[in-house]
């Protein structure tokens, strides 16, 4: 009997697990990657000597990687850290940053000033988000549905108390539990993982809260995050899948209601009995298979998460006031979310997140050097084109961190690397620079989100953070198990 081939088109995080998983079932398997090395966001920069994480630098729920590599028969090649304390939060209006530790009796000291009994106001808080999270994990997120009918019927089946949530945003669920506009804004920022302000997050993603603080934290990797790709790519190889990078498909052939192959730039013809898209589902559907219902007009109506604006920084010496994770935020968040992300204008008093790996791990600074990765959510590109204020935006990035932590940054810089929402569009086909792929709303997940399976051709399917469940990297993986189950129910792995 011959194995069935598999063409994976896509090197992230999705491609490669489904890879991974597919190649342990015994299908044969093909990789084909527009950039020139695997993990798509999940990818690396190696310059001036410095070693940075391009995107993701953290992640929750480790244990979906120990499920993928359990599933796959091979034992866990990474280390995993957790992170504790989670993250510093720095306000303009404050000299001195929280630090969030896990133990809540230590958080709520760090806010004793401002928000009184916040030890049980965060135990009350989290007891319902914790309610949502296995109330909906293996009924509504971990699950394929075939029509939005039995979607709608499952959602009926939720306890019908999580309702509220659904119509209300995370900020109002944080009104109603916290007095401090700082304690709200904190906890609001996990929104951000969703790509979208908590104006305009259902309270249901308070479940996020519930997955950082208490159920399974939040984890890096030992070395970096690009030894997750890594240490794939190895398993892969194992496994006999080879990969080819550089490779774009922009179209296809198609026959008797199944694709016949997929073309790519220098007009090559890749053939397989069965397809996976790692690339943004949406995008995909509009951009090389054409589909009308997926054209710009209509994906730009669609809710798209907010675009990176990012910086990477190999700095000269250490800085004692920066942790590892660390959020820089100034003190007007409500006005700044509800205007920053619609606007053709860079803000003029960025927030922004950084990430100063060097901390944890040595290895990816040369001696007492720090390498920076520097975040600001901003506007995607059907709001903001013209990226040429990029240098000024990262100025002042710097000019504001450099006050910030006491130290001058400005004169200390060895390595400068800016990523624009066009770089992050250019480099991994992200539809119109959403960072995150499509964004989370009730309208947009579920049976509701672009699925896993093709509408019109039997032999292609979808993995990866623009169709079910969702971004983020434990998602991802989980999407690469929903995808293989689909498969293996609509084909088996030999002819
Ligand atoms: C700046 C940033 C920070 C983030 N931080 C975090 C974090 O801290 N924690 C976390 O959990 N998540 C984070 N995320 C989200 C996380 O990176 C993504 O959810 C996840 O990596 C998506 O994986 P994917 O496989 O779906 O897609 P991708 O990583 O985008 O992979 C898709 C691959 O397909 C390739 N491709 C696209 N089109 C084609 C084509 N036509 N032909 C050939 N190849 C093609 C792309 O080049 C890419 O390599 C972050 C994202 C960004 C951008």
């Amino acid at each position: 009997m011959a194995a069935k081939k598999v063409i994976i088109i896509g090197a992230g995080l999705g491609g490669l697990s489904t890879a991974l998983r597919l190649a342990s079932k015994g299908y044969q398997v093909e990789i084909i990657e527009k950039y020139h090395q695997a993990g798509g966001r999940l990818n690396e920069i190696k310059k001036d000597g410095f070693t940075f994480d391009m995107g993701p630098s953290f992640f929750s729920m480790s244990y979906e990687f120990k499920e993928l590599f359990d599933a796959c028969g091979v034992q866990n090649p990474l280390h995993f850290n957790e992170l504790d304390p989670l993250y510093t939060v720095h306000f303009a209006h404050r000299d001195k940053p929280y630090v969030m530790y896990k133990n809540l009796a230590r958080m709520a000291e760090e806010f004793k000033a401002i928000e009184p009994n916040m030890e049980a106001k965060v135990r009350r808080y989290l007891l319902s988000a914790k309610s949502i999270f296995h109330d909906t994990e293996y009924k509504i997120v971990k699950r394929n549905f075939d029509s939005i009918l039995q979607y709608l019927l499952t959602l009926t089946t939720v306890p019908l108390k999580h309702a509220p949530k659904l119509v209300r945003s995370m900020w109002t669920e944080l009104d109603k539990h916290f007095e401090s506009e700082d304690v709200k804004v904190i906890f609001s920022l996990v929104a951000f993982f969703l790509g979208s302000t908590p104006f305009d997050t259902p309270a249901v993603y308070s479940l996020l809260n519930y997955t950082e603080i208490e159920h399974d934290g939040y984890w890096n990797v030992k070395g970096g995050m690009y030894r997750i790709t890594e240490a794939m790519l190895t398993l892969l190889k194992e496994k006999n899948v080879t990969l080819h990078y550089n490779t774009e498909i922009v179209s296809y052939k198609m026959e008797g209601g199944k694709i016949k192959g997929f073309i790519d730039q220098k007009g090559q013809l890749w053939n397989a009995d069965i397809y996976v898209c790692n690339s943004d589902a949406a995008g995909f559907r509009g951009e090389v298979l054409k589909r009308p219902e997926f054209r710009e007009e209509k994906l730009d109506q669609l809710h798209w998460t907010l675009s990176p604006f990012t910086i990477y920084l190999g700095v000269d010496g250490k800085i004692p006031d920066l942790h590892h994770h660390n959020y820089f935020l100034g003190s007007n968040f409500k006005d700044y979310a509800d205007t920053i992300f619609k606007t053709s204008v860079s803000p003029e008093k960025p927030y922004y997140y950084v990430n100063a790996s060097s901390k944890s791990n040595p290895d990816c600074a040369p001696p007492n050097c720090e390498n920076l990765f520097i975040l600001c959510p901003v506007p995607d590109m059907r709001y903001k084109q013209d990226w040429s204020d990029a240098e000024t935006l990262a100025d002042t990035i710097i000019d504001d961190l450099g006050k910030r932590v006491g130290y001058d940054i400005k004169n200390n810089i060895l390595s400068k690397t800016i990523l624009h929402p066009g770089d992050w569009k250019d480099k991994f086909n992200l539809y119109k620079g959403s960072g995150l792929g499509l964004a989370h709303g009730m309208k947009q997940i579920g049976a509701f989100r672009p699925k896993n399976k093709d509408e019109e051709f039997s032999n292609l399917y979808y993995v990866g953070a623009s169709t079910i469940p969702g971004t983020g990297l434990p998602i991802v993986v989980i999407s690469s198990r929903l995808v293989t189950e689909r498969i293996e129910q609509d084909h088996g792995n030999t002819f």
